[in-house]
């Protein structure tokens, strides 16, 4: 018999892929979830299917296909216009923001949704050739809402789970979708629903209750006959690798550097993706409130605030940009001296080793999303904290203020209470941060990425376990 088997299925392959004098390079990502997804889709026939992230033209596409093999990758090709429409578009213009709650940020094009559509349908496909009865499938993320469905119509006995890694919204936002039926009834496939947070369930099962005639009971649909579960799984980060990161002779070099260049002033971090969910204004808005309201921090305080470019080809990116750049400006304009600056501002990605780094040295850690799933960075800011100070400021906005309460936890929409958690941040005594750190990374290092696949995995196991039984 052949043994079953379990394909992980995401957008992207974790896998860069570049093209070099019309040679394929691959190499393999590093981020939090590719490592932890590495004990399911590395071990035996397992696989993890995407699309591997560049246009690849169809008479190089069998080169590409065996290239990625190698590494139990299977690619789903799109098409520059496909990307456009589905990723960019339906997914970036239209779930993004309805599911961070900015409902006027949203384009609901016709086009956007035909193609979020059809390539859905391209990853069924590719997911029928590969799949047998008794496997076992992990869908991750917004952009693949429909596949659950489309799966399971075609092969009815598969175990489907269904990760989603940003908020799911309240029932009153995500009803201004036109296409919010076909969403609801396309997540239904799966067997198990997962959410980082019991808000995010709350949400799906209100909207569940609204949309369809499937009976409920606690976090537990009867759906045509199937049980459904749906559960909170806050996602965790390899506390492992931050944690060790930060005694790596390259990390010990740039902190050491750090230190020397700015060894009178606390040291503020910030670091987020471009994008508007993030807060990145308000943050900035705290801090000019902090320099005017006192002015005896100023040459004590600078904040370093990395800014990783990201969706610059969609127009409120790059609107997002231009504010940016033009408050830092003003900012640092109004308030430096010859020798110190407020806001050293790094629109740029960085190595993970000069990422530790900064963490270790940062005495303040500050996330101020306005809306946010889960936000792994500040769970890296505590697991870089070996020593046990610093002091995190964290959006209540954020899925991790569910599990980091002993962070300062903001609104980021009070500008003045951020400001005075920034006030509070400088002045905190050794003993109380110590208290408040040594608590959560406790946290942070137990339930770590590792887990959270387990616990995931264990789950679906389980429930499907449970609907054999009452067949
Ligand atoms: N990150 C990175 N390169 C950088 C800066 C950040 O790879 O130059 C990583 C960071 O370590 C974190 C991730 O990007 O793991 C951001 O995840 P988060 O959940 O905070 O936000 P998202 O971008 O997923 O919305």
């Amino acid at each position: 018999t052949v043994h079953n088997k379990t394909i992980i299925i995401s957008n992207r392959l974790p896998v860069k892929i570049t093209e070099h004098n019309g040679e394929y390079r691959l190499r393999p990502s590093e981020g939090g979830l590719a490592t932890g997804l590495g004990s399911v889709y590395k071990r035996g026939n397992n696989v993890w299917i995407g699309w591997p992230g560049i246009e690849v033209p169809e008479d190089r596409q069998d080169e590409v296909r065996q290239k990625l093999a190698e590494f139990n990758l299977i690619p789903v090709f799109l098409t520059n216009e496909e990307i456009s429409l589905y990723y960019e578009g339906f997914s970036n213009e239209v779930l993004w923001p309805i599911f961070h709650y900015l409902t006027t940020y949203a384009n609901f094009e016709q086009t956007y949704w035909d193609s979020y559509k059809s390539v859905n349908e391209k990853f069924r496909d590719t997911v029928i050739q590969n799949i047998n009865d008794g496997d076992t499938i992990w869908v991750h993320d917004y952009q693949l809402l429909l596949l659950p469905c489309l799966v399971r119509t075609e092969r009815p006995a598969v175990t489907i789970g269904f990760f989603q890694h940003i908020p799911f919204p309240s029932y009153e936002i995500l009803r201004v979708i036109p296409w919010r039926e076909e969403i609801i009834s396309g997540m239904l496939g799966a067997d198990l629903l997962g959410f980082h947070t019991f808000d995010d369930v709350k949400h799906f099962l209100s909207a569940v209750s609204m949309l369809s005639s499937s009976k409920q009971s606690e976090n537990i649909i009867m759906h045509k006959n199937r049980q459904i579960v749906v559960e909170s799984f806050p996602m965790g980060i390899d506390y492992q690798k931050f944690e060790s990161l930060t005694r790596h002779e390259k990390v010990a070099k740039h902190t050491a550097n750090f230190k020397e260049s700015h060894q009178n002033t606390k040291i503020m971090l910030s670091i987020d993706r471009l994008d508007y969910s993030k807060g990145i204004l308000q943050r900035l808005q705290a801090l000019e409130l902090l320099l005017q309201m006192h002015p005896e921090y100023i040459d004590k305080i600078s904040l370093f605030m990395i800014v990783v470019p990201s969706r610059d080809t969609v127009p409120k990116y790059k609107e997002l940009r231009d504010q940016i750049d033009q408050l830092v400006g003003n900012i640092n304009s109004r308030f430096r001296t010859l020798n110190w600056v407020p806001i050293h501002y790094f629109y740029r990605s960085f190595s993970v080793e000069f990422l530790s780094a900064l963490y270790s040295i940062a005495d303040i850690c500050i996330v101020t999303p306005m809306r946010d799933g889960m936000n792994l960075v500040s769970k890296e800011y505590v697991a870089s904290r070996t020593k046990n100070d610093g002091v995190l400021i964290l959006s209540e906005m954020a899925g991790a203020s569910k599990e980091l309460n002993d962070a300062l936890i903001v609104n980021p929409n009070n500008i003045g209470d951020v400001m005075r958690a920034i006030n509070r941040a400088i002045n905190m005594p050794p003993d109380e941060q110590n208290t408040r750190m040594t608590s959560m990374r406790h946290i942070v290092k137990k339930f770590d990425i590792n887990l959270w696949v387990k616990n995931f995995m264990d789950k679906l196991l389980e429930v499907k376990e449970i609907q054999q039984s009452l067949l």
